[in-house]
């Protein structure tokens, strides 16, 4: 018998069709004597659904009561889920986020957890029921309804499965694994067995949104097993159907490649502060108010001063933060002193991950020599220890994706694979 939690996304919760294959998958592992904790999505597309009638009801929505609306996709989930359940003879119930309880911090529309009290579902488990858990959502300070951030019922799932010390944490999607690259976009990306908690945090954190960034930093701190799996393919007899998260010691060096995936993220936007003064505290003034304000910047780019004794900043921030971006830029303008503001919401960020680097030399070099061949212009560069990312046009995205896919060796055989 093992302790699991099984975690479903939005496209394997789009309909009652849908539920009733989940809920089979849910039977087989109950029926097999293990413990279950099902966490779900909201049915594809009905966050979006959720969040576009909070804009439309008022820009300057209180977070508390957007939480409150967007929430609401994964309570229907939940109870559909352990309503089908019931129907074919499996003892079920749901637990929302406030319930149990799931404890969260303050910050609303991206809240983190803090604490989640296991005692009744403890006992439920013991009873033999199975838990559906609503994902994506907890209880802040003065027991108001909080959300994870977007993709967040990952999080969910495997702070579950670390509260309730199960065995594994399976996260069921519409792709059968983590792939060298977003198979919709590269039909001959290949699908890796095993990837290592690092390099998974890196894709995450970069664009492969299979996994949200924070349920990839949560299993490494906490050592959850977690595996990638589709909801919609027998797992038949292949005893690692998915791809599994690992430590870095478990990979061994035949499967070992420099670049492990690439990924892209469209959801930044380009700020460039044209002639700011080349002095000491000019960039401080730029950044400390953007901080202040809460809002993230990516990528920094300063040219080299003008004669004239200025110099050009670029950065990239959250797209959606663009508008206010704009606002606190404008109204330092006095502070900051540049001449003009320019601004661009379509490029796209393009990265090249793998724990090869640390040890191989030219990574970058090849990155910049392939994406020059096919003249996509870089616009700023960044890299950490695993990755070098680069800000493109938007319109080359899926070009560059592609080649850089070719360029590292990661194309799969045939496009069967
Ligand atoms: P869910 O609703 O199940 O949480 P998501 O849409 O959040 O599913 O994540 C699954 C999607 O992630 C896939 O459909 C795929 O397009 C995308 N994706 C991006 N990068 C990768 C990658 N490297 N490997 C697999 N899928 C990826
Ligand atoms: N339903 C939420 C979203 O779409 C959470 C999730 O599906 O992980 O972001
Ligand atoms: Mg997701």
């Amino acid at each position: 018998m093992a302790r699991i939690v099984m975690k479903f996304g939005g496209t394997s919760m789009a309909g009652i069709e849908r539920i009733r294959i989940v809920a089979e998958r849910v039977k087989h592992e109950w029926e097999a004597g293990n413990e279950v904790a099902v966490v779900v999505s909201a049915m594809a597309g009905e966050t979006d659904r959720l969040v576009n009638f909070c804009r439309e009801a008022s820009a300057l929505y209180d977070p508390r009561e957007y939480d409150v609306v967007v929430s609401s996709g994964e309570q229907i989930t939940s109870g559909l889920l352990a309503i089908t359940l019931q129907a074919i003879g499996v003892p079920a119930r749901s637990w929302l986020g406030w319930q149990l309880p799931i404890r969260t911090s303050d910050g609303h529309g991206s809240a983190r957890i803090e604490a989640i009290d296991t005692t009744a579902l403890n006992a439920s488990l013991a009873d033999r029921q199975v838990a559906v858990i609503p994902g994506f959502q907890g209880m802040a300070l003065g027991e108001r309804v909080a959300t994870l951030g977007r993709g967040g019922s990952d999080t969910s799932a495997v702070a579950m499965a670390a509260a309730m010390k199960a065995d594994r944490c399976d996260i069921y999607t519409d792709v059968d694994g983590v792939y060298t690259t977003d198979p919709r976009i590269v039909p001959r990306a290949r699908k890796l067995k095993r990837v290592t908690y690092e390099e998974m945090l890196e894709l995450a954190s970069v664009g492969a949104k299979v996994l949200q960034t924070r349920s990839v930093g949560l299993a490494m701190k906490e050592g959850v097993r977690v595996q990638v799996l589709s909801s919609f393919v027998e797992a038949g007899d292949d005893p690692e159907p998915g791809t599994l998260i690992v430590g870095e010691e478990e990979i061994d060096d035949m499967e070992r490649q420099l670049i492990t995936g690439v990924a892209y993220d469209k959801s930044e936007a380009k700020v460039t502060l044209a002639e700011v003064p080349d002095r000491p505290g000019a960039v401080a003034a730029i950044f400390g108010p953007l901080a202040e304000a809460n809002i993230n910047v990516d990528m920094i780019v300063q040219n080299i001063a003008h004669t004239t004794g200025s110099t050009d900043v670029t950065f990239t921030v959250p797209r959606a933060e663009l508008p206010r971006a704009l606002d606190v830029l404008d109204k330092a303008r006095g502070d900051i002193g540049y001449s003009r503001l320019i601004h661009d919401p379509r490029v796209a960020k393009i990265s090249v991950v793998g724990v090869g680097m640390r040890s191989h030399a030219g990574v970058a070099a090849q990155m910049f020599t392939t994406l020059g061949a096919r003249g996509i212009n870089i616009l700023a560069i960044t890299t950490s220890e695993i990755k070098v990312s680069v800000l493109i046009e938007e319109d080359y995205s899926e070009l560059a994706v592609r080649v850089l896919h070719t360029a590292y060796g990661l194309d799969a055989e045939d496009d069967a694979a």
